[in-house]
């Protein structure tokens, strides 16, 4: 494809990438570059314990147009990739993890759907995922089928590898929200939309740092944060229970008034233990909801930046 003259930033979160961040660096800077005269890119160290810093720092003697931010502890991808996307700013946005799971050659034909049609977002779609353990696969599909249920977005082979327009990112950058869930938050937003179907690569090295709690987690907040089904199934299980002692209770006194009392005490119980699970099960809920408030309005910043570096030709690093 022909040169562009837009400038181009390439977004790119990282954490104990130590050991290959370096040459994944080399080969995305070098596709970025085959296309593109003005770019950058921004990698955010998301307070890795690893020596992913100092070869980011080494990076930056080689590596053109290179800035390097490190995030003061490890705040998790979403946070990563927001404090990546606030420091970028090109006319476009790419968005892709350090671990080349996504194919860095995708770059120029991301930049050149962005060009030739009209959309304002290009997401690169997952074809098939990688050679995953069956218990990140069954996952995966929990995730996003409880998901979609659930907030009506579709999300299954979307991933966090896509370009966004400039405006797109203004555009997001007006959700005021801590809790970030960027996929679900790229949803709501719109805009025209073109698809690259890709294959998953297998991390170069190295494990996924996603664990069983922190999926949860990721899934209970893009639950909580784009969608109140949850409350409402608190409410409806709340009246099915209501008219369920209706019905019981009129039963127990027409025993009564016929003299055959129950005996025992297995009603009771079981009755104690449904209503004391109800009653939790709609406490946690409601805690849920009540978290997700309280995050919101401490107000906090999102990220904490404690260094910053960059190329030396890297023009004037603002903001
Ligand atoms: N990552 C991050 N902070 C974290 C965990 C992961 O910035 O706390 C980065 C990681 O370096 C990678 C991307 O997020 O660039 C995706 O992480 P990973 O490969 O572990 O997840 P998966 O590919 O399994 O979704
Ligand atoms: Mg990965």
């Amino acid at each position: 494809m022909d040169r562009i003259s837009d400038k181009v930033s390439i977004v790119i979160p990282a954490y104990k990438e130590g050991k290959h961040v370096f040459t994944s660096l080399q080969l995305i800077s070098s596709h970025i570059a085959s296309v593109c005269d003005e770019y950058e890119i921004v990698v955010v160290d998301d307070g890795s314990p690893d020596d992913t810093w100092e070869q980011l720092l080494l990076s930056t003697k080689v590596i053109r147009h290179l800035k390097i931010i490190r995030l003061s502890r490890n705040f998790g991808k979403e946070l990563a990739l927001c404090a990546g996307l606030e420091n970028a700013n090109g006319d476009a946005v790419i968005i892709m993890d350090a671990d080349m799971q996504h194919p860095p050659h995708l770059i120029p034909q991301l930049i050149a759907t962005w060009k030739t049609s009209n959309a304002d977002i290009v997401e690169c779609v997952k074809r098939k995922r990688g050679t995953e353990t069956l218990k990140n696969k069954l996952g995966a599909k929990l995730f996003y089928g409880i998901i979609s249920k659930l907030t009506g977005y579709k999300l299954e082979g979307a991933s966090d590898f896509k370009l966004l327009d400039k405006k797109v990112l203004l555009a997001w950058s007006s959700m005021a929200e801590r809790n970030t869930f960027f996929r679900g938050m790229v949803a709501w937003l719109g805009f025209q939309k073109e698809q690259i179907e890709f294959d998953v690569e297998e991390r170069v090295e190295g494990s996924t740092s996603w664990s069983i709690f922190s999926l949860t987690k990721l899934a209970i907040q893009a639950v909580v944060s784009f969608s109140t089904f949850p409350l409402r199934i608190v409410s409806i299980i709340g009246v099915i229970t209501f008219l369920a002692s209706i019905i019981l209770g009129i039963q127990t006194l027409h025993h009564k008034i016929i003299g055959s009392a129950v005996t025992g005490f297995t009603t009771v119980i079981l009755l104690q233990l449904i209503i004391a699970s109800i009653i939790m099960v709609s406490l946690g809920t409601l805690g849920e909801y009540i978290a997700a408030i309280y995050n919101e309005v401490k107000g906090r910043p999102r990220y904490l930046i404690s260094q910053r570096v960059q190329h030396e030709n890297a023009k004037v690093y603002s903001n």
